[in-house]
């Protein structure tokens, strides 16, 4: 299917509402970059640098990161020339500020942003988070209740162990979305002020594979 160069997607969405699997699967069917600020900032809490020991305790209770440590980096990973046919934002913008920071970034680079808001149920999503497992070496991710590994605890893909994310614990889940009602969803209100479409779509109905080609389809539009 041929895209826009210059498109761009952002995937918003409340913490388990499927942004992290549609953008694995969309990032093999568009052949675009996939920028997780979640995985770019584990990485910095796993090497320890100097930034990753500031935030490792705020990533842990679930909530936001300042705004200033994950501006800079989407700026330079967007920089990067493997961006330029196009990228998958996967958990960013998740304030207002990002969001005024990432148009004008757009903007001056020349990429059409393609918004699609996936909305899940709060208690699906903290049944999903959950029971979410990840390879700790490749990233895989699992779900124990729905999309099980053939050997417990085991990556089909690299044999790696399966862990869960410590932010996935009961009571960081709830700390997660209200995080996200008070400090992400103001988002969408902001989108919408500037002019730019939002594309709901239902996060719980259909398969994975289904929800990843309705996304496909509004960026052809
Ligand atoms: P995620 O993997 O997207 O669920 O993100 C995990 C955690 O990383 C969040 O709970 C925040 O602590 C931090 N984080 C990820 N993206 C951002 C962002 N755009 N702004 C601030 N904090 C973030």
């Amino acid at each position: 299917m041929a895209h826009s160069l210059k498109s761009c997607l952002i995937l918003f969405g409340a913490p388990g509402s499927g942004k992290g699997t549609q953008a694995k699967l969309l990032k093999q069917s568009l052949g675009w970059v996939h920028i997780s600020t979640g995985d770019m900032l584990r990485e910095h809490v796993a090497k320890k640098t100097a930034v990753g020991v500031q935030i490792a305790e705020m990533m842990k209770c679930g909530t936001l990161v300042p705004d200033e440590m994950v501006n800079g980096m989407v700026e330079d990973r967007i920089s990067r020339p493997d961006c330029a046919n196009g990228f998958i934002l996967d958990g960013y913008p998740r304030t207002v500020p990002q969001a005024e920071l990432v148009r004008g970034m757009l903007n001056r680079k020349g990429f059409h942003p393609v918004v699609t808001h996936l909305k899940v149920d709060y208690n699906i999503i903290v049944a999903r988070l959950a029971s979410r497992r990840l390879c700790s070496q490749c990233g895989q991710l699992y779900s124990v209740a729905s999309n099980a590994p053939i050997v417990t605890e085991h990556c089909d893909y690299c044999g790696g162990q399966l862990i869960s994310r410590e932010d996935d614990k009961p009571e960081t889940i709830w700390k997660r979305l209200n995080a996200f009602d008070a400090q992400t969803y103001p988002v969408l209100n902001y989108f919408e002020t500037v002019g730019l479409h939002v594309h709901d779509l239902d996060g719980s109905a259909g398969s994975p594979a289904t929800i990843a080609q309705r996304i496909e389809a509004f960026l052809d539009e």
